[in-house]
């Protein structure tokens, strides 16, 4: 079967270039073996492209993302860039790809393999087979509501101000999304809120159970953020997947990648109404490593195999690099975010090797 499809490369700075290339090998792999039938199609982003093109998102980089199915990019940003104004800074081309694509669901899965229990920072049983995903809102919220600003009173007094905000449109295409994913995993979902305390949060609530009418087939359950927090340290593996807004998704979902050790691990997707997704791996452009073949590749190389299950519906090839993942893990495989002090290390694209040897 062919996926035939185009994927966007932007690979930016830091470390995105040698993660990036790991994980376009295995796609050219699985184009070779596996008739995956994907053209890759290159452009800068970020720092480089504001080096290249004097803007971190040129106008010929965002047609192409655009114009392909997918996009999968590296990590930008670095010290280089850090003075220039805010609308060139490399940062600005993440927020802008994702509002000009619409990519208001951001997959995070945080998934904990047997041979890295001992990385994380919690106990094995706590950890050891956690499987969890959570869906945040990416679009819309308090990062994006208006009114906001910082105001000066009469009497001289400086007031900060944001706006918690989500229409009812907004929240059923998140909800619907989640649900979706819930299907194909356990059938269990948690939406995360404050109804207790927030009326957006109530009207979030009511939404949410509203769209779990259509599916009787998923268990739905409601919790309250604080608690969500408490809960997924101490109990993570009560959860399947967690739905929620943009301010809580992005508190929640940096808290449940330090359950898997590494954020070296980590991939995530970012998708529109139709699964056209942006992939990248969760961490930047690591600049503390940056060009010397020790980074870790395989948060972009599960990056690629969430790209092949989301966007191009090829559940076989994303689990066949998954599978190969954990194949290179178990065979002892460590770059050095994931080795204990006993174990041999090897490099980014050492560790691309034994994955595609593994595939
Ligand atoms: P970072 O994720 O780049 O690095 C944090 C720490 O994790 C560093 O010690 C780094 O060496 C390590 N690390 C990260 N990825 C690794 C990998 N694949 N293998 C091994 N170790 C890894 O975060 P930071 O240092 O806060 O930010 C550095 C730059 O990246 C900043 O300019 C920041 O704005 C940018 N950034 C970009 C993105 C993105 O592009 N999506 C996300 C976060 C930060």
């Amino acid at each position: 079967m062919s996926t035939n499809g185009t994927v966007a490369i932007l690979p930016g700075d830091g470390i995105g270039p040698e993660v990036i290339e790991q994980g376009v090998r295995i796609i050219e792999h699985l184009n070779q073996h596996s008739g995956a039938g994907l053209v890759c199609e290159r452009a800068p982003v970020g720092g480089a492209a504001y080096d290249l093109h004097g803007h971190p998102l040129p106008a010929a980089t965002l047609a192409l993302a655009k114009r392909a199915d997918a996009i999968l990019l590296g990590a930008v940003g670095g010290k280089k860039w850090e003075s220039l104004p805010r609308e060139l800074r490399p940062e600005q081309a993440l927020l802008s790809l994702r509002s000009e694509l619409n990519l208001f669901a951001n997959l995070r899965p945080a998934i904990l393999f047997p041979e890295l229990v001992a990385a994380s920072t919690l106990k094995p049983e706590v950890v050891s087979g956690l499987d969890l995903m959570i869906v945040r809102e990416l679009t819309g919220g308090i990062y994006f509501g208006q009114p906001r600003g910082i105001r000066t009173e009469a009497d001289g007094t400086r007031t900060g101000y944001n706006t918690m905000v989500y229409n009812e449109t907004e929240i059923r295409r998140i909800a619907e999304s989640a649900f979706q994913i819930a299907r194909l995993r356990n059938r269990r979902l948690c939406s995360v809120e404050k109804a207790n305390v927030l009326e957006v949060s109530e009207l979030w609530r009511e939404i949410v159970t509203d769209v779990g009418r259509s599916y009787p087939d998923v268990e739905l359950s409601h919790m309250y953020v604080d608690n969500a927090s408490m809960q997924l340290i101490k109990a993570p593996k009560q959860f399947d997947v967690i739905v929620t807004s943009n301010l809580f998704g992005d508190i929640l979902s940096d808290a449940a990648s330090m359950l898997t050790g590494s954020i070296g691990m980590l991939p995530s997707a970012s998708l529109d109404a139709k699964q056209k997704g942006m992939y990248e791996p969760v961490h930047g452009s690591a600049p503390d490593i940056a060009g010397r073949n020790i980074a870790n590749p395989l948060a972009t190389i599960l990056s690629v195999a969430m790209m092949f299950r989301s966007t191009f519906g090829r559940n076989d090839l994303a689990q066949r690099v998954e599978h190969a993942v954990r194949q290179a893990l178990a065979q002892g495989y460590r770059t050095g975010d994931i080795a204990t002090a006993s174990q041999p290390t090897i490099g980014t694209r050492e560790m691309g090797d034994a994955v595609l040897a593994a595939l």
